[in-house]
């Protein structure tokens, strides 16, 4: 396949953002940018158009839908009208969960994963969200647990340099509804003062605790993926031909209400990154793209980290702003080569040579790594 070629690979993922509205308020929401969030309420294109639109450009691939807002239960009717209309595709769902009671019994049961946004414990969640969110999520995480066909994943948004151990640990304990953990820093300034100190102590626990088993697997995705990036180095590049794991140089569509298409669903705002158009039924390849005024190549990091967020480095060293470079992404990315120091003087070779055919098999093949960026 050439380069120019709209898609690159097998797989796509169609993220619909069925609605921009919200009916949370989260203090950091990356939508907030450029005032996306609420812009959009209405989608604007009907399904018909959507159909030909896959018909044209996503012949022979395979096809999974994320469901994305804003809040995307807030348009069920266009959830269910895409999940009757495209039987074959793969669904995931990605939702502040408050609403999710609300889905009929069908669809929770065709939803392959669930990404439900959370910030760690009560506290933060809380401090983010409203009172009594992290409460709600949980108990309406709990309600549907059976019936949903495949796995939920708690997506959290590293933020508050005060979340500990204890909070993201608790996510993934028995009791819990989630079966994975996700999470990413923050895109925003708050990696001043003490707070990576803070940051990497909590990072050597849950590095600690991954390692303290090879029986069962500490299912915490950053951790997994990036263990399984460095064991099989293949494993990093073949879904994403060698580019960033996020997905947005290859294979991921973000479809705005209007039917506009962006790589990355925090760049909706910058016209020069649209690459397609339900409506007018054009893709073009991804603008979003590695380039050699970003450091990666030269970056110890690179073989198992591949670029992490391209909107970062973006951002940084190809619009060449100063201040989110220097007070954002290089935070970022010390954090993550710090990860995988962290990693190797746990040798985990030998973790691997003890693991159990289960827990190899979870560490390979994980589902989840199709779904989020892999990287934090
Ligand atoms: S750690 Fe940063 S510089 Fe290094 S490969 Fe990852 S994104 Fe690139
Ligand atoms: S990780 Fe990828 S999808 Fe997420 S914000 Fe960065 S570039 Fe966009």
């Amino acid at each position: 396949m050439s380069d120019s070629e709209p898609i690159v690979g097998g797989r796509v993922e169609l993220q619909l953002l069925t609605t921009l509205k919200c009916n949370l308020k989260c203090s950091y929401c990356s939508l907030g940018v450029g005032e996306v969030l609420g812009s959009q309420a209405d989608v604007e294109y009907d399904i018909e158009q959507l159909a030909a639109f896959v018909e044209t450009h996503l012949q022979g691939k395979e096809v999974y839908v994320t469901f994305y807002g804003g809040e995307p239960t807030l348009n069920m009717k266009l959830m269910l009208e895409v999940m009757e209309r495209f039987q074959r595709f793969r669904f995931q769902l990605q939702t502040n969960a408050t609403l999710i009671h609300r889905l009929p019994d069908a669809a929770l049961s065709r939803l392959s994963n669930v990404l439900a946004s959370i910030d760690g414990g009560a506290t933060t969640t809380d401090g983010y969200r409203g009172r009594g969110v992290y409460r709600r999520v949980i108990r309406n995480l709990q309600a549907v647990r059976g019936k949903i066909g495949g796995s939920i994943t708690a997506r959290v948004t590293w933020g508050n340099p005060d979340t500990g151990f204890e909070a993201l640990n608790q996510l993934v304990d028995a009791d819990s509804p989630f079966d994975y953990l996700y999470w990413q820093f923050v895109a925003s300034d708050l990696y001043g003062g003490d707070s990576m100190a803070r940051r990497k102590d909590v990072l050597v626990q849950l590095i600690d605790r991954f390692f303290s088993r090879s029986d069962v697997l500490y299912p915490v995705i950053p951790l997994m993926g990036i263990v399984r990036n460095k064991l099989f180095p293949n494993r990093a590049r073949e879904l994403c031909t060698g580019r960033t794991q996020c997905r947005v140089a290859t294979h991921l569509l973000n479809v705005m209400p209007s039917g506009q298409i962006f790589p990355c669903p925090d760049m909706l705002y910058l016209p020069d990154m649209q690459m397609g158009d339900v409506q007018g039924n054009w893709l073009r390849a991804s603008p979003l793209q590695a380039s050699p005024d970003m450091p990666c190549q030269v970056c110890e990091a690179f073989s198992w980290c591949r670029g992490n967020c391209m909107k970062n480095l973006h951002l940084a060293y190809v619009r060449q702003d100063e201040r989110y470079r220097s007070q954002v992404v290089e935070p970022i990315c010390e954090l993550i080569r710090f990860m995988g120091t962290e990693i190797d003087r746990r040798d985990p070779q030998a973790w691997f040579d003890r693991a159990t055919v289960p827990v190899r098999r979870q560490l390979l093949d994980c589902e989840v790594y199709e779904y989020v960026e892999i990287m934090p």
